[in-house]
């Protein structure tokens, strides 16, 4: 048996809870989306519909579809907005300090008998459960990065997730037309423990002299056929993003392999975070991505 899901809420409007808001709508859920402000998500809305428009642009969309679907989003300005919710999905900063004060004001306003998921990227869910009043009904649903096109979305089970839950999460993955793997609550999952030391290998190889950014890039481009090199990647990820990731599995792994590099760690100090804030590995700001070193 599975539980229905009406009514979706997404927490954090940046790229991933827009991209998961936008995917949601699409399918007919109804959406309400929560940030820190009212301007974050309204910047997050105008993002969706600009995605949309691009989709009814290159034909995958139909206008009416667009205008229905945007018109099953709604901004959340505060917590008790989000109440009446069947699940909600948090998708804010990648900080475990960020996520656990979310859940202290989510859960004593939430339908207790709502689902709670996160998104993240790496943290572990049984943890972020144990921080929740409802273990047995929290899960991992990782989506990937850009949300309407990607295919691909990760299951996490925490230690206390029920078999409801997982299968109601798995009815809802599959109604947005998403294709579910299922990995085990260990740091950073599948795709981002065998992707994410790629990412920072390819920084260092930066940070030694290796290569240069763009020969670093072209050469997994043409060399491996990776359709982004793994720099570009990383700016596409966020920067900050990336950092957090591999230092849950340099402390969860315990496992020098997985030290972050340090030109990482100053790319992030700098607030050079990739493509959201303009600037990373390539600077946004002109009319092509230039390389910063
Ligand atoms: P982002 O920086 O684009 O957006 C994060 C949003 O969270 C911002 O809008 C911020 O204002 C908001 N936020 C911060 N604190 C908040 C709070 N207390 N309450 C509500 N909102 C808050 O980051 P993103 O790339 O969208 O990543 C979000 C989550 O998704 C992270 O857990 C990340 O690991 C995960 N994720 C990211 C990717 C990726 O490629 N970027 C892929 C899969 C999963």
């Amino acid at each position: 048996m599975t539980g229905k899901i009406d009514k979706v809420g997404v927490i954090g409007a940046g790229q991933m809870g827009s991209g998961i808001a936008h995917v949601a709508a699409l399918a007919g859920y109804g959406v309400k989306l929560y940030d820190l402000s009212a301007e974050r998500i309204e910047a997050g809305i105008a993002t969706i519909s600009g995605n949309m428009a691009r989709q009814v642009s290159s034909g995958k969309l139909e206008e009416k579809v667009r205008q229905e679907a945007l018109a099953r989003i709604a901004p959340a300005t505060t917590m008790e907005g989000l109440a009446d919710m069947d699940l909600v999905i948090e998708a804010a900063t990648e900080d475990e300090t960020v996520k656990r004060k979310i859940f202290a004001q989510l859960c004593p306003v939430l339908n207790p008998e709502a689902l709670v998921a996160t998104n993240t990227s790496s943290i572990s869910i049984t943890r972020l459960a144990a921080q929740t009043d409802r273990p047995e009904r929290f899960i991992g649903i990782h989506f990937m990065n850009p949300v309407p096109v990607m295919k691909l979305v990760e299951l996490v089970r925490g230690i206390a997730t029920e078999d409801n839950t997982f299968e109601t999460a798995r009815t809802f993955v599959e109604a947005l037309g998403k294709t579910i793997t299922v990995a085990e609550d260990f740091p950073a999952f599948i795709v981002n423990r065998i992707l994410l030391p790629m990412i920072n290998e390819a920084i260092y190889t930066l940070y030694e002299g290796v290569g240069t950014v763009e020969a670093i890039d072209t050469a997994m481009k043409l060399g491996a056929n990776h359709p982004m090199g793994p720099l570009q990647l990383a700016d596409f990820i966020g920067l900050d993003t990336c950092l957090s990731i591999m230092q849950v599995l340099h402390e969860g792994l315990a496992d020098s392999k997985y030290r972050p590099c340090p030109l990482l760690v100053k790319y992030v100090e700098a607030g050079w975070l990739g493509r959201k804030t303009g600037r990373g590995f390539y600077d946004y700001r002109g009319e092509n991505p230039v390389p910063t070193r």
